[in-house]
């Protein structure tokens, strides 16, 4: 496995699991079948409602936890002080943990302007040590620049939806310049048209590999943390078996002339939702 050092020391596996959509109960088969396969780091959240499932087969695996590195996320509902740290506790509960590795905020909301309050209970938590780093998801320059003129931690990540269709070239180095972490999240373009795009498959038929794995291939050279997601045990396994092949500068070039801003989720510049 390769690791990327955060800002704060903290070492974390460039590959992880995500469980985005995938039910509590399935999530510990899932966790399980991914733990089997070789990966170390899950990226879980509150909202996903599957933390329970996760901590199960995180207790259940045997693994040592400073083995582990377990990802979760504030929810937009608890952003206040309180409600953050209140929220923390639960979501450290229902995973059955004394610590997370790495506590995101989910989304910034600059609509609701509370995440300069919401990022300061996460400073708390994180001294406390019981967040062994703290990130963002889904900032902005724009939301990124306010956090860094107003508090003091500067984001170990920010978890920002990155694919081929959309490649934040702009975001990519405004994190190089202030030593964020760039993790992808749908690095897979939740499969959706992405995996058919001819220039892919090309890439794909070349090296003998899956179009899956040549983007996953993209993102490790490309510098960026990844978790892709996936229930079915051949794609778990497929999708952590991307260190024995290497894409040449055409072929990243190829890549990269993919990028046409193509949005699978909402724009974070205006999503305030509460739900
Ligand atoms: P993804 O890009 O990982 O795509 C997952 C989908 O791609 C699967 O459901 C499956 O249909 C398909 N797939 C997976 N492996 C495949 C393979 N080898 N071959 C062919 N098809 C394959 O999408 P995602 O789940 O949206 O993103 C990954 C993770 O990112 C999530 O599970 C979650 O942990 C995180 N995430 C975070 C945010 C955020 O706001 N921070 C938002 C979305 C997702």
């Amino acid at each position: 496995m390769q690791n990327i050092t955060l800002n704060n020391g903290v070492v974390m596996p460039q590959v992880g699991f995500g469980v985005w959509q995938v039910p509590d109960d399935e999530a510990h088969a899932a966790v399980t079948e991914a733990f089997n396969a070789g990966y170390r780091s899950i990226d879980t959240a509150r909202i996903y409602e599957n933390e329970e499932g996760v901590g199960r087969a995180i207790a259940d695996s045997g693994l040592p936890r400073e083995e582990l590195f377990i990802t979760t996320k504030l929810w937009n509902t608890d952003h206040a002080r309180d409600d953050a740290l209140r929220a923390f506790d639960a979501s450290l509960s229902r995973l059955g943990l004394d610590y997370v590795d790495l506590y995101l905020m989910h989304w910034p909301m600059p609509g609701v302007d509370k995440y300069v309050e919401a990022w300061q209970a996460m400073e708390e938590i994180h001294a406390d040590g019981r967040a062994k780093a703290i990130g963002a998801s889904n900032f902005t320059v724009e939301t990124l620049t306010r956090l860094l003129e107003e508090t003091g931690t500067v984001p170990a990540v920010n978890q920002i939806e990155l694919h081929p269709y959309l490649a934040q070239k702009e975001m990519r180095a405004f994190h190089a310049e202030h030593g964020i972490a760039t993790e992808a999240w749908s690095p897979l373009g939740q499969g959706k048209g992405l995996l058919d795009d001819p220039a892919l498959t090309a890439i794909a038929e070349k090296h003998g590999r899956s179009p899956a794995q040549v983007v996953l291939r993209w993102h490790l050279q490309s510098g960026n943390i990844v978790i892709p997601k996936s229930v079915t045990p051949a794609r778990i396994k497929e999708n952590l078996d991307v260190f024995g092949f290497e894409l040449d500068a055409a072929e990243m070039g190829r890549i990269d002339a993919l990028d046409k801003g193509k949005r699978f989720g909402p724009d974070p510049a205006t999503f305030n939702w509460m739900g």
